[in-house]
């Protein structure tokens, strides 16, 4: 196999790209555009592999798309390239219109001129995965309705919206130019390697300096987690076994609320990174939390039904939400030199075109 990771220097492409170096003998290129969302040292760990190839390219750019597509000559393109945060997103939607719609537009004009030109079994062996989201399906508010890969799309934020639109192109470009697609949706990912602004690492993050825990509007915001390694190995299998043409949902079957969320992380931190106090009374990181103004358009309930994956590819996650947080505390306790160096925003300047370190 040769498989072409766009976005493989953010949170989940890194881990589809160590899974892949790590358990297959797939040749793997990263091709990433690095925003500040994009960090090489997430990769350090199979860097050094012979199968790994990196390209610095903004999927915006259609000469730059065409020349790596004939020098890497996938069989295989896993999509995950996307601005995702969905507070930028509020702030400032351009970025999210210009790489997850133009950028997909532009993705998939340039893999259907490379397909075209492929011998006749290659093309077929060809396969387009687009990475996606549950936040398409909008909001569950007050049901106990699951997402199915047929729920209609109402999505919220500019984010999720930006998202939609790309997955519509994406099975567009199947229905009429036959190219051969997969989409996947997926919930909330948490482990290694997250960047600080998400929930999950920032809670982590401040409860260490000891800063207030911000938890918007009441906490009660439920979203289902799965934990990021679960999903690359998900995402390896529909690549590998899906069906053309087919969506398949992701998720961890871990419905929390954002407040049981954040005072999980605290009990662990007590746990794992106790403070005393000078008085030596018993300190829990649960003082920090602080409730701050809700998100607009914030989004109540999301959940996710993964019977379609679990029964037609075999997967199932291996990580409960409780232990893959203790995994994912664990990490961010080991690895101050990583989050260190986002924080200080040194990991930027690990990349070509600026000066190495
Ligand atoms: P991320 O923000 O951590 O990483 C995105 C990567 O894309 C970065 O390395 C960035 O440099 C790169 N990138 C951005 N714009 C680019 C461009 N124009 N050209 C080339 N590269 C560009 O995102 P993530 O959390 O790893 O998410 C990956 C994908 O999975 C996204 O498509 C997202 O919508 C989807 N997703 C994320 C989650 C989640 O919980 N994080 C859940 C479901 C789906």
């Amino acid at each position: 196999m040769r498989i072409l990771v766009t976005g493989g220097a953010g949170f989940i492409g890194s881990a589809v790209i160590r899974h892949l170096i790590e358990n297959t003998s797939a040749e793997v290129a990263n091709l990433d555009k690095l925003t500040y969302a994009g960090n090489l040292e997430s990769l350090s760990l199979i860097t050094n592999s012979p199968r790994y190839n990196f390209y610095q390219v903004d999927i915006c750019d259609s000469n730059e798309l065409d020349t790596v597509l004939a020098q890497f000559r996938p069989d295989k393109i896993m999509h995950l390239a996307a601005e995702s945060h969905v507070d930028r997103s509020i702030e400032g939607p351009s970025d999210f219109i210009s790489t997850n719609i133009l950028g997909t537009y532009n993705l998939l004009e340039a893999t259907r001129r490379f397909w075209n030109g492929l011998p006749l079994d290659a093309k077929k062996n060809f396969r387009f995965h687009h990475i996606s989201t549950d936040e398409v399906y909008g909001d569950l508010e007050g049901t106990t309705d699951l997402f199915t890969e047929t729920t209609p799309y109402s999505p919220s934020s500019p984010y999720s919206a930006s998202k939609a639109s790309s997955d519509h192109l994406v099975r567009a470009w199947q229905r009429t130019y036959g190219l051969p697609v997969l989409v996947t949706n997926c919930s909330n990912n948490y482990g290694p390697y997250h960047f600080p602004e998400k929930l999950i690492p920032h809670v982590i993050l401040n409860a260490l300096a000891g800063k207030a825990l911000p938890v918007y509007g009441d906490g009660s915001q439920i979203r289902d987690w799965l934990y990021v390694d679960d999903h690359a190995r998900a995402l390896v299998e529909v690549v590998t076994k899906g069906i053309i043409g087919e969506t398949y949902n992701i998720g961890g079957h871990n419905e929390k609320r954002n407040l049981e969320v954040v005072e999980a992380i605290c009990e662990l931190l007590d746990e794992l990174a106790p403070i005393e106090s000078k008085e030596k009374t018993t300190f829990s990181f649960k003082e920090l939390i602080t409730f701050v103004k809700d998100r607009p358009g914030h989004d109540r309930r999301y959940a996710i039904d993964a019977s379609k994956i679990e029964r037609d590819l075999g997967w199932k996650p291996q990580e409960t939400f409780e232990t893959g947080l203790r995994k994912t505390v664990t990490w961010y306790l080991e690895n101050p030199e990583w989050w260190g160096r986002v924080l200080s925003g040194d990991y930027r300047l690990n990349r070509l075109g600026d000066v190495a370190l």
